[in-house]
């Protein structure tokens, strides 16, 4: 037996456990990787600037990192970046869009990305995901989607943030907006599963509002409610290829004459229907067509500014009223005082109303 493996008394013949070899003095103090693990240097907002007016996507991304971070050292960075890009935002035309699972969203932003980039426009295309935050994955996460288009050098993929509430998610998206503009896109998607909230939140994102619908028998709406109907500047049927061309035309005209007993919508314009086929490229183009029609209509009538305003007001009362709640249920006394008096309020000691107006009177006196 060596010197080096008998130096430990368990390494005598007699002792069948394990062997012991001989040790180092002293552990480095030191990580002697930490020189290979590469460090993303950090950067100031000027730097953040600097890559998002060249064009930088890297750079873009982080940024929107920053924005999708809840800690404040990085709000408060991202927040002085979207300050500085909002001069240079509000240029594009804002599309969203939406539709049930399975209606070929992720497929017809694919074809009608590709159909936009390859014309030299700029695109970008940011999801609301309001299952994301259940799932902790993302509608647009999934690598296989929109495989041509994710690597196309027009064209820009964000995944949906993956937590917060759909509020937050739709703020984060707004700001992304902006520095995706900044940053020199002219076209931005904004995608969203078709199932419910999350329509009302893109619509206080986009100019435009393009809803996919399958074809299918006389009276259904496919789980669409009625006010995201209403929504819809243009109803596309998707999937009008092979023996589906007959049904889908069918729904078109079904859906047509819906729309007639809708109420007139605010911006003049008549909502369009229309059959496509995101996988045989038909119509496609005429999807954009309308698109340009109608940002035109809106533009000469001013309500596409009128409209983009009314968003603004939206989101200034939303932040307010966002900021107010989360300011009030956190603070601690509230929060203690709150119990209490929710504790009244189940003995029957004092009405609701009351319990509130003394909070709110403890709230008032907290700020003066
Ligand atoms: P999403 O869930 O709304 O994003 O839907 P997808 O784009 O993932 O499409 C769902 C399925 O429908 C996929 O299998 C697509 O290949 C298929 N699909 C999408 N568009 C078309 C189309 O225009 N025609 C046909 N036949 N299939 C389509």
């Amino acid at each position: 037996m060596s010197e080096q493996s008998n130096h430990h008394i368990e390494n005598q013949k007699h002792y069948k456990g394990l062997k012991v070899n001989k040790g180092v003095k002293e552990m480095p103090k030191t990580n002697p990787y930490k020189n290979k693990l590469k460090r993303k240097k950090e950067l100031t907002v000027s730097d953040y600037m600097e890559g998002i007016l060249k064009g930088d996507l890297s750079i873009l991304s982080r940024a929107i990192t920053l924005i999708e971070s809840s800690l404040p050292k990085h709000q408060q960075i991202a927040q002085e970046v979207i300050e500085k890009s909002l001069p240079y935002s509000g240029q594009s035309v804002r599309l969203g869009i939406t539709g049930i699972p399975g209606a070929g969203k992720s497929t017809l932003i694919e074809t009608l990305g590709l159909y936009l980039a390859n014309q030299g426009n700029k695109l970008a295309v940011l999801a609301i995901d309001p299952s994301s935050e259940r799932s902790k994955g993302s509608i647009l996460g999934d690598k296989t989607r929109m495989e041509e288009l994710s690597v196309h050098e027009n064209a820009f993929i964000r995944p949906s943030p993956t937590s917060g509430t759909l509020g937050g998610v739709a703020r984060k998206s707004r700001e992304s907006i902006i520095l995706c503009e900044a940053a020199g896109f002219d076209t931005i998607f904004v995608e969203t599963v078709g199932v419910g909230q999350s329509e009302i939140a893109v619509h206080s994102l986009v100019d435009f509002f393009l809803l996919i619908q399958l074809s299918g028998g006389g009276d259904e709406l496919q789980g669409i409610k009625r006010g995201i109907m209403e929504m819809a500047d243009m109803i596309v049927i998707n999937k009008a290829d092979g023996n589906n061309i007959e049904k889908a035309n069918i729904t078109g005209q079904y859906l047509q004459n819906a729309l007639h007993m809708f109420p007139k919508t605010k911006s003049g314009w008549v909502p369009k229907v229309m059959t496509c086929s995101a996988t045989e490229n038909i119509n496609i183009d005429v999807i954009w067509k309308r698109v340009m029609e109608y940002c035109d209509y809106v533009k000469s009538n001013k309500y596409f500014y009128q409209h983009r305003n009314e968003q603004s007001k939206y989101w200034l009362f939303q932040t307010i009223n966002e900021q107010l709640q989360s300011d009030f249920y956190n603070n601690p006394i509230i929060k203690k005082q709150l119990k209490e008096v929710q504790d009244k309020v189940f003995n029957n000691d004092i009405t609701s109303f009351v319990a509130a107006k003394e909070i709110l009177k403890t709230y008032h006196q907290l700020n003066n």
